[in-house]
């Protein structure tokens, strides 16, 4: 049977919203049991942190991107892909266990790989595949439970440059990256088992700034900052904007300061300087992997996104509107279908299914399902220690976690108000539906307590800037 994901689902799209309807030109995707890998595949997980959607869509706020772009048009890409959280942790969480929000607990960057589930890497592992990950957030640090499946585990934040990796005379995370996954890529080639690599880029988290000739490529330039501002920028000539700064910036918002409006300009600019340095990486690493004899499957994603000015926000782990939700999702596999857009919602849960079945391994007890075979009128959560987002069909609800059960205080139909500005409970309840859905969301919670912090993920938390989010 072929099928085409309008047509399947058709009936689904009128009940739930036309958010996700497809246009009468979609083409039909091939059916998946013609183009699914024969045998075993390398698999390449690409995260990324703090990556917002439409850096790399191509509109009016992205960054040029040939890479990516190229990777899009040779695979599949989600039109639309939430994160679970708006942190490091919780997030890649969500992409490295195949878990829901509720399911895998996790809300903040105050706690660690959950010891009770399974990771990718774990099944990767026990199903003969060599297994390796490189990251350059500490948050994500071997001993944090990160390591459990990597037959290597390798932790360069101590690497990129200063105020991000913490060192001094570092440099950017992707150079660091890069170096090590071309040297693993040597190392996967002498073995004839597939592998399966991890990369994590820490490259546009705060502090912004590329190296050249991207720098000012998109009209970025610290000193033309007030001087309200200026006088808090970094000395790293690489990536100057501080956190400090920026949150001077998200301060200012709310009083109307025209210098802050266009302070954000400015650090938008930067960071899509520092995304177009990035792609241009990204299409160094696929050069090697693409031109071996094994091409791997490629999924390219996000642990979160990052605000600029919405809502008076700034940064990523201060709201749950859609900046810092809202990830991109690209899908590549040799052979497969080529240039198609998946307009069904994708979650971070679905990552860990789609790369599970692709290798033909069992992925049916996680809670996501393969990119491309996804169902319509999926719910979703997304959160933090303090708020969680809930998402059913074209409703968005925002609640305040309270002892006594969720305080619903926003209320947005994403279909006709994508920017989130027209707070709905002002005139009327939530649907009764989307309240039962949340509550048996909730009624499946795996939270637990964090622990206290040890000083070395206080020291992180401070250095990146998260604990005054918290
Ligand atoms: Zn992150």
């Amino acid at each position: 049977m072929r099928w085409n994901l309008c047509r399947r689902f058709g009936p689904w799209i009128l009940i739930w919203s036309p958010f996700w309807a497809c246009s009468p030109s979609a083409p039909e995707l091939p059916e998946a049991k013609q183009w699914l890998p024969e045998s075993p595949p390398n698999v390449l997980l690409i995260c990324i942190d703090t990556l917002r959607a439409d850096a790399v869509d191509g509109g009016p706020n992205a960054a040029p991107t040939p890479h990516l772009d190229a990777l899009k048009a040779s695979g599949l890409v989600a039109d639309q892909a939430w994160a679970c959280s708006n942190q490091t942790v919780p997030g890649h969480v969500g992409v490295l266990t195949g878990l829901a929000a509720s399911r895998h607990g996790v809300r903040s960057n105050l706690e660690v790989f959950p010891d009770r589930v399974e990771s990718l890497a774990e099944r990767f592992q026990r199903a003969g595949w060599q297994t390796a990950g490189v990251i350059t957030n500490a948050l994500l640090r071997p001993e944090a439970g990160w390591k459990r499946g990597f037959d290597q585990y390798l932790d360069h934040s101590d690497q990129v440059h200063d105020s991000k990796g913490l060192v001094a005379g570092g440099r950017p995370a992707a150079e660091v990256v890069n170096q090590a996954a071309h040297q693993l890529l040597q190392e996967f080639a002498t073995k004839d088992q597939p592998w399966f690599l991890f990369l994590h880029y820490l490259d546009p988290h705060v502090p912004y700034g590329a190296p050249a000739p991207f720098a000012g490529s998109q009209g970025g330039d610290p000193q033309a900052l007030a001087s309200r501002y200026r006088r808090h920028l970094l000395a790293d000539p690489i990536a100057p904007i501080s956190q400090t700064l920026v949150r001077l910036v998200a301060a200012d918002l709310p009083r109307g300061r025209g210098e802050a409006r266009q302070a954000v300009r400015n650090l938008h600019n930067l960071y899509l300087e520092e995304v177009a340095y990035l792609d241009d990486k990204i299409g160094e690493l696929l050069s090697w992997v693409q031109q071996g004899d094994r091409p791997p499957v490629i999924l390219f994603t996000a642990d979160h996104g990052e605000q600029f000015g919405e809502h008076q926000r700034m940064l990523h782990a201060t709201s749950l509107y859609e900046p810092a939700i809202r990830i991109p999702m690209i899908l590549h596999v040799p052979g497969g279908p080529q240039g198609f857009r998946l307009s069904a919602p994708v979650f971070q849960r679905d990552v860990a299914p789609t790369l599970l079945a692709l290798a033909g391994l069992p992925w049916q007890d996680l809670d996501g399902r393969p990119m491309f075979q996804i169902d319509t009128g999926r719910d979703h959560l997304a959160g933090d220690a303090h708020w969680l987002s809930f998402y059913w069909g074209k409703w968005k609800a925002i609640a305040r976690r309270d002892a006594s059960g969720p305080q619903l205080m926003e209320l947005y139909d994403l279909e006709q108000d994508p920017q989130e500005e027209h707070n709905l409970l002002a005139d009327q309840e939530a649907p009764q539906a989307l309240v039962e859905a949340l509550q048996r969301v909730l009624a499946q919670d795996q939270h637990r307590r964090p622990g206290p912090l040890g000083d070395r993920h206080k020291k992180i938390l401070q250095d990146l800037g998260y604990v005054e989010e918290e």
